[in-house]
């Protein structure tokens, strides 16, 4: 049963194959027993799972049906659950029990989703190989000795582990499309804007973006439908209908344009990885799509932007984290700056301390201009470049990641080497783009993905061509050994 994606689950659910409950005890039962190896999980939440299965089974009972309806899934441990601990990874919300649900908790609840449980991340989603959680390193289901990822890291390698047929996550730089990535997921990061961030804890704001990690572009259309829409708390989320997405899934690929730019294969790429991004190309040739070379000359300035841009926004949002409100506070605090001090010296770790210092110096008076606003201009360009590519193409394609997983703790003395990784994800959130990576083969066993860019709320264009591609190929069914 762990094997089901969500559309079989939702099937079989329909035609009483089984029901909520049994499918939850059974993947409950798999994540109590696999779990210790992988360390996907923060807190499971098997009360409210049963709870909420045996209501979605009643639901049916009565002659309900949904997609969701009674389909087991897990929520990346930033999305606020009312009364359960959200922890975002870090020491600083070890004990914060939110009072609220997020809108994306909140919508997949009420089409009847059930929660097992909340999934291990980076702390405050910064990083991209799940390193740097309080609650430790995730493993890679394909190699217990490499990353899987992040800052979603936990989301993937659980999903990619059959223990639970989908999850969310969020995206500020790649977290959704890398760690799909690396364990061999589909995963999508949508338009910003296109999934309320009401109740998600706040990276940076101007980037995050939350989305599906599953096996297949069919699951994350089933998921997406039910994270995405307007939301009036949430003052980017845009008033646009939401589109039925698993109805996207049926188009021709005959005349796609799609741009493959330049400046993706450059010598960071390791050379294996191009082979099989060739090779994807090749497969969406043979179903009609024709391919271009394409050029985005601003490519090599988003690295330098990005890590100005999102560590002065997060300097900014984790101001709020002062001892004093939320979460985590020092021991007999001498006086009150004793108490900001220690409090945040001591329960945020030392990536997200980085970041705030490398922030709030890009922000202050003297270095504004230098780097905050160049970074806003580079942000810009690259937008532009964009908008000029998505004149000539409608969608490109080009490598998730420049590498394969690496091994755990591989890149922890260098943290540039890192954020290196994210060359091929962060543009796409300066420019507020959808983007979807999705499985396209192996290099030493491990996983590697293809993305595919789309111009704003072209979501279904990036699931359609995702799911002719998984028709036509099997990379994306291929399970982990011991999983
Ligand atoms: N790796 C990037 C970072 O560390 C992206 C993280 C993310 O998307 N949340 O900022």
């Amino acid at each position: 049963m762990h094997q089901l994606t969500l559309a079989e689950i939702a099937r079989g659910l329909a035609d009483k194959k089984f029901s909520s409950e049994e499918l939850t005890k059974v993947l409950l039962a798999r994540i109590a027993q696999l779990d210790p190896q992988l360390n996907s999980f923060i807190s499971l939440t098997e009360d409210l799972a049963l709870t909420q299965a045996k209501a979605a089974d009643a639901r049916r009972a009565k002659g309900e049906s949904g997609a969701l309806l009674g389909a087991p899934i897990a929520h990346k441990d930033l999305f606020c659950t009312q009364g359960i601990r959200t922890s975002c990874g870090s020491k600083m919300l070890d004990n914060f029990k939110a009072p609220y649900d997020a809108t994306v908790v909140a919508k997949l609840a009420a089409a009847g989703a059930v929660t097992l449980g909340k999934t291990n991340m980076d702390e405050f989603a910064m990083g991209s190989a799940n390193e740097s959680s309080y609650y430790g390193a995730v493993k890679n289901p394909w190699n217990l000795e490499h990353v899987p990822g992040g800052s979603s890291g936990g989301s993937a390698a659980a999903v990619a582990a059959r223990l639970l047929p989908a999850a969310t996550g969020t995206d500020t730089g790649g977290s959704i499309r890398q760690p799909a990535a690396l364990t061999n997921l589909t995963g999508l990061k949508p338009t910003y804007g296109r999934v309320s961030r009401w109740g998600m804890i706040a990276y940076a704001s101007s980037l995050d973006q939350g989305g599906p990690l599953a096996r297949t572009a069919e699951d994350c259309a089933i998921l997406l439908q039910g994270m995405a829409g307007f939301d009036p708390n949430d003052s980017t989320s845009i008033d646009e209908p939401v589109p039925d997405y698993s109805a996207s899934l049926n188009g021709s690929l005959q005349g796609l344009r799609i741009g493959v730019p330049k400046e993706y294969f450059g010598p960071g790429l390791d050379p294996r990885i191009a082979d099989l991004i060739h090779n994807s190309v090749k497969e969406l040739e043979k179903l009609g799509a024709v391919v271009k070379e394409i050029s985005l000359p601003n490519m090599q300035h988003a690295i330098p932007a990005y890590y100005v841009i999102a560590p002065a926004e997060a300097s900014s949002n984790l101001s709020r984290f002062d001892g004093v409100r939320f979460g985590y506070r020092c021991e007999n605090p001498v006086n009150l700056i004793d108490l900001y001090k220690r409090s945040r010296g001591e329960g945020f770790g030392p990536e997200v301390q980085r970041r705030i210092m490398v922030g709030a110096y890009a922000l202050s008076a003297g270095y504004y201009d230098a780097y905050y606003l160049k970074a806003q201009k580079i942000r810009r360009l690259i937008k532009n470049d964009f908008m000029a590519a998505f004149n000539e193409v409608d969608i490109i394609l080009g490598p998730t990641t420049p590498n394969p997983a690496w091994k755990l703790g591989a890149k922890n003395s260098d943290p540039v080497a890192a954020y290196l990784e994210d060359v091929y994800t962060i543009t796409a959130n300066l420019a507020g783009l959808p983007g979807l990576s999705m499985p396209a083969g192996f290099v030493d066993g491990l996983p590697v993905g293809v993305q595919l860019l789309a111009p704003y709320f072209q979501e279904g264009r990036l699931l359609n061509v995702a799911h002719q591609y998984q028709l036509n190929t099997d990379w994306h069914t291929r399970t982990p050994t011991g999983f």
